[in-house]
């Protein structure tokens, strides 16, 4: 897609300090990282997020990951690892090109993954998942 910049990065044509490619993605470093050690895993076709991600991309992106987190565990030995993608300006998004973030954590470092749990009640929680469970069953 013109004029974004994660297809550019993915397609080789902006430089990226890149860990691993396949004809369907790219995983390179976070120029801004939580962590150091942050990755991105970019799929080379453009999606603006994980809704317009197609299934068989999805599970490229999420084989890539399994592999991406094995050799962080490994070659970085991080205490923790956190697999994370933003969806939406709402949701943190500030790339509108799907991306996955893969970040390596360790005790006490200064990175929020964070949110305060609400109460409130069995009946509100069923109601609202059972938004997504018609949805599901329209399909
Ligand atoms: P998100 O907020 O989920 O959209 O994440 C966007 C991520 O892309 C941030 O962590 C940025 O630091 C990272 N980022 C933005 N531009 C670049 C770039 N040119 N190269 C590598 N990472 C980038
Ligand atoms: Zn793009």
């Amino acid at each position: 897609m013109d004029n974004c910049i994660f297809c550019k990065i993915a397609a080789g044509i902006i430089p990226s300090t890149t860990v691993y490619e396949t004809e369907d993605l790219r995983v390179i470093a976070d120029i801004a990282p939580a962590n150091l050690g942050h990755l991105l895993i970019l799929p080379k076709e453009h999606a603006a997020d994980f809704t317009q991600l197609s299934e068989e991309k999805a599970e490229k992106v999420m084989k890539a990951a399994h592999k991406i987190v094995k050799a962080m565990k490994k070659g970085l030995k991080p205490d923790g690892i956190n697999v994370l993608q933003n969806n939406g300006t709402a949701a943190g998004q500030t790339v509108m090109h799907y991306h996955m973030h893969i970040i390596p954590r360790y005790e006490n470092d200064n990175v929020n993954v964070n949110w305060t749990p609400m109460e409130p009640g069995m009946d509100a929680v069923a109601q609202a998942a059972q938004a997504t469970k018609a949805a599901l069953e329209e399909e």
